[in-house]
């Protein structure tokens, strides 16, 4: 299958995910001239604001803020966290008070930030009440959202943040010892998985194998362009 072919079949399959059948059926028979677009805008601002209403699932209902995601549409690397914790909540934006700041130092350490070659969002765009982790219902629902906006970023490599993110986009339930150190497959696109920054607030016996596997994403980064 040629690459051209591969990315209209990965498409197509997203897209079904989102949608349901009904229009995978009428994109297959009617392919749209406009970038394959799929009834959304096909650039991330337009995305959002189809979405930022969404009452898909019960979160939609507790939330404050809806948080989609934030840096730059073309970024090579795509850092994804489990969902809005309660100060991301509140502003609307992913990783964001002393976890965020860190955060904001590590990209640093590899040359990037937030407006630099990098895009943050959560699996969950709505935040589960008490921070509980999401229920695989929830995840069912709002995870299309973040397959669209991997469709339009085409990230060179997903980085999961924490247990819950890599369990969740994995679909394991494995430690997350045993996730890192492993580039695994996200729907086409490479995926590992490190430590939350909020972990490393908690204990810093895990900066290190956290440093690690940020230089392992540098190289990877590095040698793909
Ligand atoms: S969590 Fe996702 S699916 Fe649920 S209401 Fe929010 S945006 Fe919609």
């Amino acid at each position: 299958m040629s690459p051209r072919t591969d990315d209209v079949s990965r498409y197509l399959r997203q897209t079904q995910e989102l949608f349901g059948d009904e229009l995978y059926l009428n994109i297959s028979s009617q392919p749209s001239t406009s970038g394959m677009d799929g009834g959304f805008g096909s650039d991330i601002t337009a995305f959002e604001q189809e979405i930022c209403q969404c009452q898909k699932c019960p979160l939609g209902q507790s939330r404050n803020k809806f948080v989609f995601g934030v840096g730059d549409p073309n970024a090579s690397l795509l850092l994804v966290g489990e969902a809005p914790g309660a100060e991301e909540d509140k502003l609307g934006e992913p990783f964001i008070g002393r976890a965020g700041k860190l955060l904001d130092k590590i990209l640093a350490a590899i040359g990037r930030n937030r407006q630099k070659d990098v895009y943050i969002c959560n699996v969950m765009k709505c935040r589960p009440p008490n921070n509980r982790d999401p229920l695989r219902s929830e995840v069912d629902q709002c995870e299309p959202y973040l397959l669209h906006q991997i469709h339009l970023i085409k990230p060179k490599l997903i980085v999961a943040l924490g247990r819950v993110a890599g369990q969740t986009l994995l679909n394991v339930d494995k430690s997350l010892k045993s996730l890192r150190n492993t580039f695994h497959d996200y729907h086409g696109t490479p995926l590992m998985v490190t430590y939350h920054p909020a972990a490393l607030l908690r204990n810093q016996d895990l900066k290190r194998p956290t440093w690690e596997d940020f230089k392992t994403i540098k190289d990877y980064l590095d040698s793909s362009k």
